[in-house]
């Protein structure tokens, strides 16, 4: 929204959600329940709106309103990805066979029903393996196993996760099923880009310098510009490149993960959206431009200034999750804002909100920001503030 603002009074945003806004009738022109879950059904509305306040462009936010964006662009005669790309891009399956189709290097993986034989299941699987869901996002769900017990345990703790009411309902058919593949070791990157006319421009490389083995994969610490020689970024970003080209992906944000060991990079993960949480806000362009208003301006055909992050290292961190229950108080914040280096630290989680710890849980807890003269100092910085905060939960 903001960044809409910035754009100009000539950009009106409608915001499209799935629950009526308290103030829809109020603001007709402005505010729009679509049925996500039906991104069919969404488009037949968006166009029906469209027809008396027509509609330069469409953004999806996350995972799923990606597709419906999608659907919408479809509908309208918008330019945009495929409808095609975009259901690749949120179902982790059909990301892979397309991604190993296109010739990108990915672990080996294999399709499995929840309610199937576990144990002859965990025989025929290589180890170490992550099982993982076909549609969340953020690692829900995502958990290595090193041997047929843990697998056993991982598939069934997944299990339960996807037969929770509210994601049963929404993954569908993508909820009766779950992914193994191969354990990928390395270190993980964030790779953040933006699709003009099919060519990948890279916006930002994140390092994440926590090394991520399991049995979770909770994120953490996001550093930009990335430490890694200017050789291995050219591949990444050429993995990167290949993999949007392998699911047809050609227009608008990606965000990508991938790891990188001897055999070079691995992609793990790309999604047509923008990164997750608060943390773009590390990130500015040009004169000060944020991700946001870049995504707009090309969703709109507006000339972009520069696609050029600015010179200063800068870093996020996703505060972890302390612990499961209830949070109760948050005591440290201004000692943490207070340490050399960083910028603000946002807390998201609110006090009595019930706190879950991955592989079940979803939520962010905050996320500190910190800008520095050099990518060590930033990580130091973020490192220092996070020991600063306390949670206080009750069980
Ligand atoms: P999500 O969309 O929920 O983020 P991902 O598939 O990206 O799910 O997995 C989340 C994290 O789990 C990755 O960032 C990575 O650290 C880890 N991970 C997932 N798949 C693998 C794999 N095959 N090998 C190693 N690590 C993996």
């Amino acid at each position: 929204m903001s960044a809409a603002q910035r754009l100009g009074a000539e950009v009106q945003v409608v915001i499209a959600s799935e629950q009526p806004n308290t103030l829809q009738k109020r603001r007709p022109d402005n505010l729009l329940t679509l049925d996500f879950l039906h991104p069919e059904e969404a488009a037949r509305a968006a166009r029906e709106f469209a027809r008396t306040r027509p509609i330069s462009a469409v953004v999806g936010v996350d995972d799923d309103t990606a597709v419906v964006a999608a659907y919408i662009a479809e509908a309208l005669s918008l330019p945009h990805n495929s409808v095609a790309s975009a259901l690749a891009a949120r179902n982790k399956y059909l990301m892979r066979q397309m991604l190993h189709g296109g010739g990108v290097q990915i672990p080996s993986f294999a399709l499995f029903p929840v309610d199937g034989d576990l144990k002859a299941i965990a025989r025929q699987v290589s180890y170490p393996c992550v099982v993982k869901p076909l549609f969340l996002s953020a690692s829900r769900g995502v958990i290595r196993a090193n041997d047929e017990s843990e697998f056993i345990g991982a598939a069934r703790r997944l299990g339960a996760i996807l037969g929770q009411p509210e994601i049963a309902a929404r993954g569908g058919e993508l909820a009766k099923q779950f992914l193994v593949e191969s354990f990928i070791p390395g270190q993980e990157v964030a790779l953040e880009g933006l699709l003009i006319k099919g060519e990948l421009h890279v916006l930002a490389l994140f390092d994440k310098p926590d090394r991520m083995d399991g049995p979770f994969f909770e994120e953490t610490i996001y550093i930009t510009p990335s430490r890694l020689p200017t050789e291995i970024q050219a591949q990444i970003a050429q993995c990167a490149d290949q993999s949007a080209a392998a699911l047809g992906l050609r227009e608008g944000p990606i965000h990508a993960e991938l790891r990188i060991n001897d055999q070079g990079p691995w992609m793990i993960e790309i999604a047509a959206r923008s990164i997750g949480g608060l943390c773009s806000r590390a990130l500015r362009f040009g004169t000060g431009a944020r991700l946001e208003e870049i995504i707009l301006r090309h969703a709109l055909g507006m000339k972009i200034e520069s696609l050029d992050r600015e010179r200063q290292p800068a870093g996020v961190m996703m505060i972890p999750i302390p612990g499961a229950g209830v949070l109760r108080e948050i005591r440290g914040l201004d000692e943490a804002r207070s340490v050399p280096g960083i910028e603000d630290v946002t807390i998201t989680a609110h006090v009595t909100q019930k706190l879950v710890p991955l592989p079940e849980g979803a939520s962010y807890l905050g996320f500190i920001f910190a800008r520095g003269a050099d990518t060590e100092t930033v990580e130091a910085s973020l490192r220092l503030a996070a020991q600063r905060l306390q949670f206080v939960l009750e069980a």
